[in-house]
């Protein structure tokens, strides 16, 4: 039997974002499992859409190989990963490598827009580390995000890449699958030659909807290549809340010789080229969002969704501006449900105070650099622990802890809105966030979350329509307005957009 080394340790860093992750954030469960062990790796994701659990699923399916689970976690995006959590975490793995005895391969489930305190490009420095452990010859398999910044060490360091080819991630399971057949191939004695190529310009977030044009259509051109595992490709759609040299989209194709590796390459390159015009990168303000809002759910029996797309904390928004909550109030708003909104003190006093309290308080806008909290008068409808199973298909098999948790009704006589607010940052990019509570979304007339592009797989369908609005929010979104240092010369800060060395 082979022997595969599996480890996961994912991280999405927001250099923009408002607080480091720690050990203590790694360790912590939130939407995914916290720090993973040994044989609790596999049981602990079991069932789960992470890649790990979708190259474990293939293993087990092929039969033919021991697997030998190290260490799994993940944090919640935010900025640079703290020091002494990289090399804790990298610690962990070069040392179950060194103990593993005689290994044939490794998987790493990893993101691939990590960056720590001292190094810019976090996978590229574990992977330097462990090829410096094993040498040139055991072949190393990496599954990335979508997301990923994909850089030259990285692609040099790694035997193979595979990456997720849908946002909202769907396919994260399959991409691991994908990682063990492609494995399995290098093991076997196959070959594989690279050729790998950056775009010069960045995609904001609300962008990079694979749903439609433009990259409905790249990635299924991507997926096109094969066969695989002999010959495939890959398009990382970027990081640009990263302020690094290797932020933006590139795009990785593998061969059994250089020549078709290339040629793969050279083709999808001027297919992104030729497409950057089509990227809609359009946003509306607060007011312009909850106005349009309101004339379209008048019409309507179906809710509308408002993507609060700078306060996503799954990108490393703090998940607690106020800007949208305000609008909404302010502009009379009814059928209103906003989620999540973290602001732990605020639902420990709705927790101590109880189900039909009313509490005076600050709501949110506390962790940002520009504090900005809403006040006013604030009815405890629900409460909950905060820990409930994940419904939509993104998240399926996943248990959130969101920590103690309440639903908020604001009370004022000219709007109709309620908040649920959590302890923990979690993505509203499942409809159980709100279900769970009480609330069944489809039922409102309008439905706001902090949330990017995640959200559509969900609430998409249940939707009259979709609005992205703009409020101040750690996750920028604007490139044109965002302060980068570190982007590489020649670089586009948007489609179309100025040279980031131009501003
Ligand atoms: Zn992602």
């Amino acid at each position: 039997m082979k022997r595969i080394v599996i480890a996961g340790f994912q991280h999405e860093t927001n250099t923009f974002g408002a607080t480091l992750a720690t050990m203590s954030d790694f360790e912590m469960a939130d939407s995914w499992p916290g720090l993973l062990r040994g044989a609790e790796v596999i049981s602990g994701t079991k069932g789960s859409n992470l890649p790990l659990a979708g190259f474990v699923h293939e293993a087990r399916k092929d039969g033919s190989v021991e697997l030998i689970p190290l260490v799994w976690c993940s944090a919640e995006p935010s900025a640079h990963v703290a020091d002494e959590a990289f090399e804790s975490i990298t610690g962990m793995i070069l040392e179950g490598v060194r103990n593993a005895g005689k290994i044939d391969g490794i998987y790493l489930d990893l993101h691939g827009a990590m960056v720590s305190e001292s190094h810019e490009d976090g996978e590229g420095e574990l992977l330097r580390r462990l090829r410096n452990l094993v040498g040139p010859n055991i072949p190393i398999s990496v599954s990335l995000d979508l997301h990923a910044n994909l850089t030259r060490e990285m692609v040099y360091l790694a035997s193979c890449i595979t990456i997720f080819r849908t946002y909202p991630h769907l396919d994260m399971a399959e991409t691991g699958a994908r990682a063990f057949q492609t494995l399995q191939h290098l093991m076997s004695g196959g070959r594989l030659f690279k050729a790998y190529r950056q775009a010069p310009f960045l995609i904001p977030l609300q962008a990079q909807y694979t749903g439609a044009a433009p990259f409905q259509s790249l990635y299924d051109k991507v997926a096109s290549v094969g066969p695989a595992p002999q010959c495939w490709a890959e398009l990382a759609a970027g990081f640009p809340a990263a302020d690094i040299h290797d932020a933006g989209p590139s795009i990785l194709a593998y061969a059994d010789n250089q020549k078709d590796a290339d040629a793969i390459v050279g083709s999808l390159f001027t297919d992104l080229l030729s497409a950057e015009s089509e990227f809609d990168c359009s946003l509306l303000s607060s007011q312009e969002a909850v106005e349009k809002a309101k004339t379209i759910a008048a019409k309507s029996d179906k809710p509308v969704i408002i993507a609060d797309v700078q306060d996503n904390p799954g990108a490393g928004g703090t998940s607690d501006t106020t800007g949208l909550l305000r609008a909404l109030v302010e502009g009379g708003a009814e059928g209103v449900i906003l989620g999540m909104l973290c602001d732990p003190e605020v639902a420990s006093q709705a927790h101590a105070s109880g189900g039909g309290s009313i509490i005076e308080g600050a709501l949110g806008g506390k962790s940002g650099s520009a504090p900005n909290p809403f006040s006013g008068r604030l009815q405890v409808e629900r409460l909950s622990d905060g820990r409930f199973s994940f419904t939509g298909e993104m998240y399926a098999g996943s248990v959130a802890e969101t920590g103690p948790t309440a639903l908020l009704r604001v009370l004022d006589d000219s709007s109709d809105v309620r908040v649920v607010v959590s302890s923990h940052r979690c993505q509203c990019l499942d409809q159980a966030i709100f279900t769970h509570i009480g609330i069944n979304p489809a039922a409102q007339q309008i439905v706001t979350v902090k949330s990017t592009v995640h959200f559509r797989a969900d609430f998409e369908p249940i939707s009259a329509a979709v609005l992205n609005a703009h409020s101040p929010g750690l996750f920028p979104c604007r490139l044109g307005q965002v302060p980068y240092r570190n982007l590489r010369a020649g670089v586009r800060v948007e489609p179309l957009g100025m040279l980031s060395d131009r501003r």
